[in-house]
């Protein structure tokens, strides 16, 4: 077992002091608090729609704009249990990649055959999100820089470099590096080759994004519910074929129904033990002083992350701090969603402790906002479509960290489901298969912990898997970051 450069040791006192004057809270929701829109509760009884949408984040706010879209006159509402964008939608990186199957080797071991069409439908989905939010004037800091990924042990670099080796000659995209060219582009002493895919990711402010859907839904006509819990769906006997959505407060009749809820409980009980919530946390550190941008240089702006199974993610911010996330994604015993699971100082420590590894020049600059949020995983790791109800209910989760972007295409995929359309993206077989589910505990736990501790142990030896990732991997259940 080697030892990698995130095990170098940094002074507890630096780490302390970078955290210590941080609010725990999402920095994009705080950032985008006064641009918030507010919607009340206010359901009438017995309130009748022909689209019902439960869930407020990006996946139900595209259902219901790209719905309003196709035909103007239906009658959409869109129920949500406590605010829009509070969740996923309003606390991830921002990267909005262009992947559709959590990147390319997922993608092409599961559906070869039509991983080009996937990798196409992908660009154009990113391309799409773009033209949306400039059409519809959302001001939520979009810029199209691109994905780098960064390799910080030997074995990483060498991987890169092959891939750069066969690689078509005088590609403009993607951008290889090799150390001293990737240091200069961006100032860290552990970077020791890197690759630019200047296509397929850009970065957004997530809050911004999710409220600006919003208030664009609302302007089309869609009536949006906050602090709305469906709490049961079933068929309306007694409105001949209707759907039934009960909340709290009344009851919403729709003749169509999306679930957009993520990692919360599914209203259809068969599909519950297809995720798992897997947390994953994250800081923001203060605007960063002209002296410290100049030393940094990251004048491309790139999204980057680290090319190891465990690995950071981390961009610019519009005003010039820096977003650090990931690494530790914890799995708590039971598949429960509890506002408990995002407190794990352990993890924020070992996330500014590699901060400072990668730019230990600049110790001293102070993180102001850490916060976590409670990933989709599922066994395929990238969302799967589901109907029910004769049709008249589709459902989508299990993004699995990468949901940004994808979240359209699935809002895409359910609403011609709904309307019956058999368009290229219903037909593919990536939408019409589904995942294995999870096994019910103390299983989920005993193979999640072992997945866990194999892939560090993977990261900690050359990249190579053991058996029991090899095992997964000839199963169709292996993850590769
Ligand atoms: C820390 C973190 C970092 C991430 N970084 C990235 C990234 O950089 N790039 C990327 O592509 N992806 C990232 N992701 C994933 C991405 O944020 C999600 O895939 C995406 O936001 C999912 O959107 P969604 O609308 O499906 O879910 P959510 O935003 O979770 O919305 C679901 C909504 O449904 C509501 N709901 C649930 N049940 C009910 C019910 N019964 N009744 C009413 N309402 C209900 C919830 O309140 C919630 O608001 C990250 C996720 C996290 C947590």
């Amino acid at each position: 077992m080697s030892e990698l450069v995130f095990d170098a040791p940094v002074a507890g006192a630096a780490v302390k002091q970078a955290l210590a004057g941080s609010v725990f809270r999402p920095y994009w929701l705080d950032d985008a608090a006064r641009s918030a829109p507010s919607f009340g509760p206010g359901l009438r009884y017995p309130d009748k729609y022909d689209l019902a949408i439960v869930g407020g984040g990006f996946t139900g706010l595209w259902s219901a704009l790209l719905a309003k879209q196709r035909d103007p006159g239906l009658k959409v509402a869109l129920l949500e249990a406590q605010t829009v964008g509070w969740s996923a939608s309003g606390r991830n990186g921002g990267f909005v990649e262009a992947s559709l199957t959590h990147g390319r080797d997922n993608g092409m071991a599961r559906w070869p055959e039509e991983y080009g069409e996937l990798e196409r439908l992908g660009l154009a989905n990113l391309d799409q999100i773009e033209q949306a939010v400039a059409d519809l004037g959302i001001d939520c800091e979009f810029e199209r820089t691109g994905a780098l990924t960064v390799a910080t042990e030997p074995y990483q670099a060498e991987q890169l470099l092959t891939d750069r080796d066969g690689s078509a000659a005088g590609e403009a995209d993607p951008v290889y590096f090799d150390g001293p060219q990737l240091r200069a582009e961006i100032n860290s002493p552990t970077y020791l080759a890197g690759v630019w895919d200047r296509r397929g990711n850009a970065l957004v402010h997530p809050a911004k994004l999710a409220f600006g859907l919003a208030s664009a839904c609302a302007e089309a006509g869609v009536d949006l519910f906050e602090h709305t819990a469906v709490r049961h769906l079933a068929r309306d006997r007694a409105s001949g074929g209707r759907l039934r959505l009960a909340t709290d407060r009344a009851f919403v009749q729709a003749d169509r129904v999306v679930l957009a809820t993520n990692v919360f409980p599914s209203l259809l009980a068969r599909y519950r033990l297809h995720t798992v919530p897997v947390y994953d946390y994250v800081l923001v550190s203060e605007p960063l002083t002209a002296g410290q941008r100049e030393q940094l240089g990251w004048r491309g702006r790139q999204g980057v992350s680290d090319a190891a199974n465990q690995f950071h993610y981390y961009r610019l911010t519009g005003d010039g701090r820096i977003l650090w996330g990931g690494y530790d994604a914890v799995y708590f015993p039971g598949r429960r969603v509890l506002p408990r699971h995002e407190v794990r100082p352990q993890t924020w420590a070992k996330l500014a402790r590699h901060f400072l590894i990668t730019f230990p020049y600049l110790e001293g600059l102070r993180f102001t906002h850490r916060w976590a949020g409670a990933i989709d995983t599922c066994s395929r790791f990238n969302a799967f479509f589901a109907t029910a109800y004769s049709d008249q209910v589709a459902y989508a989760a299990g993004f699995t960290g990468l949901g940004v972007g994808a979240s359209r295409f699935a809002a895409q995929v359910m609403v011609d489901r709904l309307n019956g359309v058999h368009s290229p993206i219903t037909r593919l077989r990536m939408v019409r298969e589904k995942p294995l589910p999870f096994p019910p505990e103390p299983f989920a736990t005993l193979g999640i912990e072992a997945t866990r501790w194999s892939l560090n142990r993977a990261d900690h030896n050359q990249g190579r898997r053991n058996l029991w990732l090899r095992t997964l991997d000839a199963v169709g259940l292996g993850f590769d970051s």
